[in-house]
């Protein structure tokens, strides 16, 4: 696919948790924040950004297997949750005049476009901010794995990883323990062989084989424009 030479492009993932501000459904104080981010830097000129949207505000699949749902469809309705954020990231986004697309991998043309790649890629270079819901329309599968495929599908630089309460990848987990120590860069492998939990392990071997590099980061306020416009923060996850 083309690619328009001076223009960066990112895939901002986030996760399903942000958009709850920490509760259940959407925290529209919150998705207000994130999308002014967003906008502030998508204005600016200069990168392309793609999101992937998480669900875990919602539903989350194993989590509903565990109270003897079945597995694929508890999975089904994660995945429809990742869609009411991507609206509600579209709605703010558009209030603050920045064109969206959502494209869902579950069709349902009433609220979004069906996920073609090559159409999002013209969206991206046409200035639109594309946001994936549904993620990979796969149970069993993430939206952080989505975000790595995506990422790879649409030639994106890099995955910018927001996550809520922390701001970074660490060796243990600093809620826990006080001496846990901060990663600037860590390998893929290594992430791998401590089986650290911040994005799970189908979406960093994703990465690890396509030389994909993931920027793990923090929603403190100001972030997101950041890791957008490429400033260091947070962990890199690389060769
Ligand atoms: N999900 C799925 N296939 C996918 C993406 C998501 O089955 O390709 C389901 C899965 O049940 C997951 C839920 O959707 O628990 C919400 O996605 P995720 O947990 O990745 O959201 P996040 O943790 O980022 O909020």
């Amino acid at each position: 696919p083309s690619r328009t030479e001076k223009n960066r492009r990112v895939l901002l993932k986030l996760s399903g948790e942000v958009f709850g501000g920490g509760q259940i459904g959407v925290d529209p104080e919150v998705v207000k924040s994130i999308a002014k981010e967003i906008a502030d830097v998508v204005s600016e000129g200069g990168v392309e950004v793609a999101v992937v949207v998480g669900g875990g505000n919602f539903f989350r699949g194993a989590e509903l297997s565990q109270h003897g749902m079945e597995r694929s469809r508890a999975d089904y309705m994660g995945m429809l949750g990742t869609v009411m954020n991507c609206l509600a990231l579209q709605d703010f986004l558009e209030k603050l005049g920045i064109p969206t697309r959502v494209q869902s991998a579950i069709t349902m043309s009433q609220v979004a476009e069906p996920y073609i790649p090559r159409r999002a890629i013209r969206h991206l270079e046409k200035g639109r901010v594309v946001i994936f819901g549904a993620g990979a329309g796969m149970p069993y599968f993430s939206t952080d794995t989505t975000a790595a495929q995506r990422a790879l599908e649409i030639h994106a630089e890099s995955i910018l990883m927001a996550k809520q309460g922390t701001d970074g990848v660490y060796d243990s987990d600093p809620n826990k323990n006080p001496d846990a120590v901060k990663y600037d860069t860590l390998s893929y492998d290594e992430f791998l062989a401590r089986n650290l939990k911040i994005a799970d392990a189908t979406s960093v071997s994703l990465c690890r084989d396509n030389g994909m590099p993931i920027v793990v980061f923090g929603l403190q306020p100001g972030n997101i424009a950041r890791a957008i416009r490429g400033e260091k923060l947070g962990t890199v996850i690389g060769p």
